[in-house]
């Protein structure tokens, strides 16, 4: 026996229901560490990587000035490729230890991201129970789209290189936070909309509590995801909790 109603469609978060948590910190971010300094020299005549380290260069500028300590220094153009190319990665490699986010680390992250998935290094993380509950929820009809903090970019190239395969063609449709906060109720009444649903006829799964609220209180329907890895709930709850999306089905 299912633990909900009747549901006409499924919203589905990322991190903590379909991935665990622990992807991005464990797999993503050491990979743009290993594939830094081979990413530059393969694409450093690419305009737009010239562009990102532009604002890398000004960025340490702007540390030296302003007496940042161990800011690795990058040589004024002019300098040989390659000892700029070198200082551009200890820059860069320093700037993650110290888990910084400049506009210009973040950009050459997701191309070394882009390029990873593409080349088939990287592939996103899924519990073993998604795809299968993807296939059922097609075979029944029941459209499931993706609602995450991630951006619509970055939802596509995970479900599109997974460790199961291409799944984008099992996913109706995706939504990030330019819909709206996803603590925000307005956000869950806004999808609903966009869908064209009623709020009732959806089940939405998400491991924060807050975010299970939020969409409780625009009329959905909601499982809330305990997965490996997650931050633990409040002991008192009054949301069905589910391990697998097999106990949604
Ligand atoms: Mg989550």
């Amino acid at each position: 026996m299912s633990k909900f109603d009747r549901y006409a469609a499924v919203v589905l978060d990322i991190e903590g229901t379909t991935t665990a948590i622990s992807f991005v910190y464990d797999q993503l971010f050491p990979y743009a560490r290993r594939a830094m300094n081979r990413f530059l020299t393969n694409s450093w005549r690419d305009p737009g990587v010239q562009g990102d380290l532009h604002l890398v260069e000004e960025q340490a500028a702007t540390d030296l000035t302003e007496g940042v300590e161990g800011v690795p220094v990058i040589p004024p153009r002019g300098e040989a490729e390659e000892v700029r190319r070198e200082a551009f990665v200890a820059n860069l490699l320093w700037q993650m230890d110290n888990d910084r986010k400049t506009t210009g680390l973040k950009a050459l992250q997701g191309r070394i991201w882009v390029a990873g998935y593409r080349d088939g290094a990287l592939r996103g993380h899924l519990f073993d129970d998604v795809e299968p509950a993807l296939a059922e929820w097609n075979g029944r009809g029941v459209p499931v789209y993706i609602y995450s903090s991630g951006s619509v970019a970055a939802q596509k190239l995970l479900f599109g290189h997974t460790e199961a395969g291409d799944l984008t063609s099992m996913l109706a449709g995706y939504f990030d936070t330019t819909v709206g906060n996803k603590r925000a109720s307005q956000s869950y009444v806004a999808i609903a909309g966009a869908i064209d649903r009623r709020p009732r006829d959806l089940l939405f799964v998400t491991d924060r509590i807050e975010e299970a609220r939020a969409a409780r209180q625009a009329g959905l329907q909601v499982a809330l995801s305990v997965r490996p890895g997650n931050a633990p709930l409040p002991r008192e709850h009054s949301f069905p909790v589910v391990r697998s999306l097999e106990e949604t089905l």
